[in-house]
């Protein structure tokens, strides 16, 4: 039974009020995780304060950027910790943890760190009405501390990716993980004592979100920025708690992500980029894609194919030989996609494959299992296409034209991501610049390039993080004017 404690200027701290940490794949009790109160959340606020105006305000940036290299070092120095931390929080495959989630979350420091001591700032130069001139040059600055709260999806991913750049711009950081997965960002509080990251730099705060530590985070006053990744429902509480003070905030929500395949796409690539897409993490990437919209000619074809790789998963224990799905996160989570599953069926669909609960050996029952679906059949009010499920389940439905395509997938308050498949080049540039989202990927499905803007259009996201876009959020530009 692993005790997980708040991680507060560099100390531990037990609070004695615990809530349970579940094992997903067969809801064992694993863990107890000490839920932080006013007490501690005020105290990591502080100390990330006070860490501001101590020894690491004091770095300098070159110094910072080699403990950033030596905090990803000390991630992969403990790479089986990290990938057990991080199995036995989620439950997900082995494979995918150890290919994904722990490599990215220490290559989320060192390509921050290394931005951080590259990037050039813009200078202006200004004829004066007196004959003269006037150089302006900008000056990055640290926005202060930052309130990181986060998702259990990819929980050290997603983590890092905001905790890399903050700290690579010379913040520090309160982070509140979500409460299904609190193994991974505790641990990475050892690491940072380990190598020697001054205290209060980086905190960890446990907890829920209203009324928990969550909400007590985003409300604190003394958090000068909140970076949130999660549903779209939680960013308006956080960004109502922000306005008081008018904090800004940066927002990676919910999507409801389309895929469209067009007849002259390569068909395999095209049915195994979509597979993934709707399955990967047993469908609970923000990323994902829920409905899929695949042309008249080869639609009865492509929904065959997209069946027959749904029922081909191996479901097991991460690190069973061969398995390639994990559980969903949590019981509450299965009852939610099961819901869906439930509406699909009451609304008529033609359940291509899966749509219940698996049969799992014995040790394995009372795990959050659910199958691998897809749909056919439903119309496009239903809530299953309008709402993020954030299961293993898609709904494929068919188009004519490149305009009803374009059409079908932006009906949708969302506008995070898009997985269009074609051989036409035409198709794919009409489509990049009609799909209202904030991320197009063509003839290919989450492939990222860290240097690049990532983030949702409508209400999907707000801002974007990513190579230099993350300098928006995590510094304030000064401007300096010189009279010359
Ligand atoms: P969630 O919104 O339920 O919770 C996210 C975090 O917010 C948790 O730590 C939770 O405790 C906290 N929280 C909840 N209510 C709060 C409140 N009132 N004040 C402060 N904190 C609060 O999301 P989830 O279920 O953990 O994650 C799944 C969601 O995240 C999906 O909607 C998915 O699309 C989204 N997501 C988006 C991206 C992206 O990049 N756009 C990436 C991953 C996940």
């Amino acid at each position: 039974m692993t005790d997980f404690r708040n991680f507060i200027d560099g100390r531990w701290v037990e609070t004695g009020k615990t809530f349970d940490n579940r094992d997903p794949a067969d809801n064992r009790l694993i863990g107890r995780v000490h839920e932080a109160g006013d007490a501690e959340v005020d105290a990591a606020v502080r100390a990330a304060k006070a860490a501001l105006r101590g020894p690491w305000g004091l770095l300098k940036t070159q110094q910072r950027v080699e403990l950033l290299h030596a905090v990803a070092d000390g991630i992969i120095r403990r790479f089986d910790d990290f990938v057990d931390a991080e199995i036995a929080d989620t439950g997900k495959p082995y494979e995918l943890a150890s290919h994904l989630d722990i490599p990215r979350g220490a290559a989320n420091f060192k390509i921050f760190a290394d931005l951080i001591r590259n990037v050039p700032n813009e200078t202006f130069d200004l004829e004066t009405p007196d004959g003269g001139h006037a150089l302006n040059y900008g000056v990055r600055v640290p926005r202060g501390v930052i309130g990181v709260i986060c998702p259990w999806n990819l929980p050290l991913l997603l983590m890092t990716w905001k905790v890399g750049p903050a700290l690579a711009c010379g913040n520090t950081v309160v982070v509140k993980p979500s409460e299904d997965t609190p193994g991974t960002a505790t641990l990475l509080g050892e690491v940072m004592n380990e190598v020697g990251v001054p205290a209060g730099v980086y905190n960890v705060v446990h907890g829920f979100g209203p009324g928990s530590a969550g909400e007590k985070l985003s409300r604190h006053p003394l958090v000068d920025g909140i970076t949130f990744t999660g549903e779209t429902r939680t960013g308006e509480a956080i960004m109502q708690a922000a306005a008081v003070g008018v904090r800004p905030v940066s927002f990676e929500l919910g999507g409801k992500n389309a895929g469209i395949v067009f007849a002259d796409a390569d068909f395999d690539r095209a049915v195994a980029g979509i597979a993934r897409a709707a399955f990967d993490n047993t469908g609970q990437v923000c990323l994902g894609t829920e409905r899929v919209y695949v042309q008249r000619p080869i639609f009865e074809r492509f929904v065959a194919a997209l069946g027959e790789r749904a029922r081909g998963f191996t479901l097991g224990r991460p690190k069973d030989p061969g398995v390639n799905l994990g559980p969903l996160i949590s019981q509450r989570h299965r009852d939610k996609v099961l819901s869906y599953y439930a509406r699909a069926r009451e609304e008529g669909a033609t359940v291509v494959a899966g749509g219940g609960v698996p049969e799992m050996p014995d040790g394995l029952a009372a795990g959050a299992w659910v199958q691998p679906t897809v749909w056919t059949g439903l119309p496009e009010t239903s809530a299953v296409i309008q709402q993020e499920i954030f299961g293993p389940c898609c709904h494929i439905a068919p188009f004519d034209t490149e305009e009803e395509a374009i059409a079908l997938a932006n009906a949708t308050p969302y506008g995070l991501a898009a997985t269009v498949w074609t051989s036409n080049v035409g198709t794919a540039h009409r489509l990049g610049a009609a799909l209202e989202v904030g991320i197009c990927w063509i003839n290919s499905w989450f492939l990222r390039d860290l240097r690049t803007a990532f983030g949702g259009a409508k209400q999907s996201g707000i801002g974007r993080e990513g190579g230099v876009h993350s300098l928006e959020f995590y510094t304030e530009l000064r401007n300096v004017c010189v009279k010359l």
